[in-house]
């Protein structure tokens, strides 16, 4: 079998997503691009990540055509393939469903720079538009929110998360949870204080995040 690895990679994250309590049950998704043969690996839909296996890993091309594998790709698949269509560093991509992200997420709001750790996803977490789960309609949303930044939350459904590799986006998918989290425990109990254009310039500029293509 090709691409164990990779395979072995997404089975792993996909146990984290649990265990870093990032998402419950078959919510979210991993996928990794592999550049020199043009297709994704994804896992599977339905299958709990516990039990997942590395056989069970879909290969796929990027027009979503099942290349290797006797499992159902994730439902999600275009909001992966979109950003291995279309960048040239994004070679992981992470979705899930975390608790806090996803509260922000059903408000339609943005998570604003009000802690530092948000240069590792970019100058602000944007919140794009509610679409149906599972459609090219939410691919081209997220992809055209998403812009130069490393993660967004997705409108009433979650959060999503690139990165070059699996270990990045999956440290970013974290990171906008914390993040969610220190929102919503912050405007609890008043208004936070928000880091200003030229602190944050600083900040992405650490990060080496912004603007990287
Ligand atoms: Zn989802």
């Amino acid at each position: 079998m090709k691409y164990m690895e990779q395979r072995q990679q997404i089975v792993d994250f996909g146990k984290k997503l649990i265990t870093e309590k990032l998402t419950t049950g078959t919510g979210g998704n991993i996928s990794i691009f592999i550049r020199e043969d043009n297709v994704m690996l994804i896992s599977p839909s339905g299958i709990p990540y516990n039990e997942t296996k590395p056989e069970d890993i879909v290969v796929l091309d990027l027009e979503g055509n099942i290349v290797e594998g006797t499992r159902k790709p994730s439902s999600e698949y275009h909001m992966h393939c979109i950003f291995y269509q279309k960048t040239e560093h994004i070679n992981s991509v992470v979705h899930t469903h975390s608790d806090y992200a996803t509260a922000v997420a059903c408000l339609l709001q943005d998570i604003e720079p009000l802690h530092y750790i948000i240069g590792s996803v970019g100058d602000r977490v944007r919140c794009c538009e509610y679409k149906t789960f599972g459609t090219q309609e939410l691919a081209d949303e997220a992809y055209r929110v998403m812009g130069n930044n490393n993660g967004i939350l997705l409108g009433n459904h979650g959060a999503l998360a690139v990165g070059a590799n699996c270990e990045e986006a999956f440290s970013v998918a974290k990171d906008i949870e914390f993040l969610a989290k220190l929102k919503i425990r912050a405007e609890a109990i008043g208004k936070p204080a928000l880091l200003n254009s030229e602190q944050m310039e600083v900040v992405v500029e650490k990060f080496g995040t912004y603007g990287q293509q």
